[in-house]
């Protein structure tokens, strides 16, 4: 009985992924799903893709949150347009809740939408968001052998964010073994290495990201 609630749950949030995915296509706009750790440095990623993007791009963001509006605050004082959700202690976003944000954006304004999904390296790649590419964030500091234990995080996405190098001789981080597990499980991922506190890599990332949205702009 459990099993028939729970594919239910799942078809009912398929349904809503796909009416987002047509909205967020009709208006021409790429969608990323950032996941990662808490503490991984989502928040700091975002902030710097924005600065470098904005003056070229049209961003939005939605952040999730397990309570807070901490990293919404961060976001706005960049003045572009961001919703919060706070899941409650939910785990993950799920297609509702994007659904509700979407609602609140000014999607004929957008872009490039980037999504925060709540800090956990688990559930959250369970749930299509609608997104166009996936990201992973990991920070050194976890350590590698989280490409290995967690493997549906790093499959299927876009690419892979190595944050935190300018950390890596102070920590045990195996950079051979994380390059050869990615290889392993996901040998199509870009995979960019990066330090928001040192802003060093993220021009790189920055660049990959802006030739996507002008790709989807020119496929429309
Ligand atoms: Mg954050
Ligand atoms: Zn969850």
């Amino acid at each position: 009985m459990e099993i028939t609630i729970g594919q239910r749950i799942l078809d009912a949030n398929d349904q809503i992924t796909l009416r987002n995915k047509q909205l967020l296509r009709e208006h021409g706009i790429f969608t990323i799903n950032i996941m990662g750790s808490p503490g991984a440095g989502k928040t700091a990623l975002l902030e710097k893709l924005i600065d470098k993007l904005k003056p070229e791009i049209k961003m939005a963001v939605i952040e999730g949150d397990l309570f807070t509006d901490k990293d919404a605050q961060r976001i706005e004082s960049q003045k572009i347009p961001v919703v919060q959700i706070n899941t409650k202690g939910a785990c993950h976003l799920d297609g509702q809740m994007i659904e509700w944000a979407l609602d609140r954006l000014p999607l004929n304004n957008i872009e490039l939408l980037i999504i925060e999904n709540i800090g956990n390296l688990v559930c959250p790649a369970e749930f299509d968001l609608g997104e166009d590419m996936r990201i992973s964030l990991l920070s050194v500091t976890e350590g590698e052998d989280k490409v290995a234990k967690y493997p549906t995080m790093f499959t299927g996405v876009g690419a892979i964010v190595l944050n935190k190098v300018d950390l890596l001789p102070y920590t045990n981080f195996k950079l051979d073994d994380f390059y050869k597990d990615i290889k392993f499980l996901d040998a199509d991922a870009k995979v960019f290495e990066i330090s928001c506190s040192q802003g060093s890599g993220v021009d790189a990332l920055a660049d990959w990201l802006t030739h996507k949205v002008k790709e989807i702009k020119e496929v429309k």
